[in-house]
């Protein structure tokens, strides 16, 4: 069934961008699970679209026009999880090349980036693209072929410019990629603003249950080069997401406009309530009028600030593990996006990376803000 183009993004999610199965008629798209497709008596493709899984699969391509309808890209690509994604699209370059990439960002970007960098002859520059001027310099002084930035950033939150930052990009001779992973397409559509790619790692909101990895790219651009060579890359070097994974994708992104509504109500509720704390130096999140990104976030996010937020509990490293180590609701896990909300030390995971001791980051899922409220409570004693 085609949908009308105009449609808002909780219909088009609801509907799966209108997936009908034919011929049987089911409003739920199945799952082709074959790996390769059969040819007639006269070697033609019976169906010309399907050659071999790798590239080809019905329910990736269903998903991917939920995506890129979401995000108002001209096309979007599905890869096995946000870092493959990610790998994609450094991919492009050639070596030698020079890229400009936020710092204090999702440190498994980072890790890899440094990596990857150091093997091809990279020139890696890591500035705090939040602060305007310090981005805007680091795009004079080092001309770099791509500028990746993430926003709201993981775990600080930080919000960067992101119509600013594509024209300093573009004035460079680059390209502007984004990580929207905090912010979803429901809350932010950066090609609109100016970006050339936006990337998600689909493992979080997007799919919204803890159950799927996946990662996305859109662009709005799709005859450009950069993105003609992440789908050759896509297909040759074969980072490609499985048909179930598709399928509970799509079907998790069916509620994901409604998931998004409640839970950024509810993580507002709760930032505001933390940031009152007496056990509570600061709190992070881009919905507070004190974060020094809110002006940034209100101008370019719709709808909420998003389900991720960090905070300092008064004390260090033992306070924060007491406090953490008492909570009842909320789950001691990595990760972010799903229904159920998770709180993460992150210190204890990356001791080595700058975060603070008394630093929790915490995602707020679709339960009752009451009742998460009372569980923080409890916990800070
Ligand atoms: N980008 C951000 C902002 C993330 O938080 C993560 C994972 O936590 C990734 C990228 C990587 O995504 P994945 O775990 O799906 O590979």
């Amino acid at each position: 069934m085609t949908l009308p183009t105009d449609l808002k993004p909780s219909t088009i999610a609801a509907q799966a961008g209108g997936a009908i199965d034919s011929p049987s008629g089911g409003v739920v798209p199945p799952m082709q699970l074959s790996t390769t497709f059969v040819r007639d008596e006269d070697y033609a493709l019976v169906n010309p679209d399907n050659i071999y899984l790798r590239d080809n699969s019905d329910i990736v391509r269903i998903a991917e026009n939920v995506l890129a309808r979401l995000e108002n890209a001209e096309e979007a690509l599905l890869f096995p999880s946000g870092m493959a994604a990610i790998a994609a699209l450094f991919r492009t370059l050639p070596n030698g090349a020079t890229i400009l990439v936020q710092s204090g960002i999702y440190w498994g970007t980072t890790k890899w980036l440094r990596d990857f960098s150091a093997r091809r002859q990279i020139s890696l520059h890591e500035v705090d693209a939040a602060d305007a001027g310090v981005l805007e310099q680091a795009c004079v002084t080092h001309t770099p072929d791509l500028v990746f930035i993430e926003t709201p950033s993981n775990p600080w939150l930080k919000s960067v410019d992101i119509v600013h930052a594509a024209k300093c990009a573009h004035a460079a001779g680059g390209v502007l990629a984004v990580d929207s992973t905090a912010a979803t397409p429901i809350l932010q559509k950066p090609l609109e603003l100016g970006a050339d790619i936006v990337m998600h790692s689909a493992t979080k909101a997007i799919n919204g249950h803890s159950d799927v990895l996946a990662g996305v790219l859109a662009t709005s651009a799709p005859a450009a080069r950069i993105w003609t060579d992440i789908k050759a890359d896509r297909h040759d070097a074969g980072a490609v997401i499985g048909p179930f994974e598709a399928w509970l994708l799509l079907r998790g992104m069916r509620t994901l406009p409604l998931r998004m509504e409640r839970m950024c109500r509810s993580t507002q509720t709760i930032a505001e309530y933390l940031s009152t704390h007496p056990k509570v130096a600061e709190v992070y999140y881009p919905g507070l009028e004190t974060h020094p990104g809110h002006a940034t976030a209100a101008s370019q996010m719709q709808g909420g600030f998003g389900c991720l937020f960090s905070f300092l509990v008064k004390g260090g490293a033992a306070e924060a593990l007491a406090a953490v180590g008492k909570l009842r609701l909320f789950h001691r896990a990595t990760s972010l996006g799903g229904v159920e909300s998770l709180v993460e030390h992150r210190h204890t995971i990356e001791p080595h990376t700058g975060i603070p001791e008394s630093l929790i980051r915490v995602s707020v899922g679709i339960e009752d803000a009451g009742d998460l409220i009372a569980d923080l409570t409890q916990a800070l004693g």
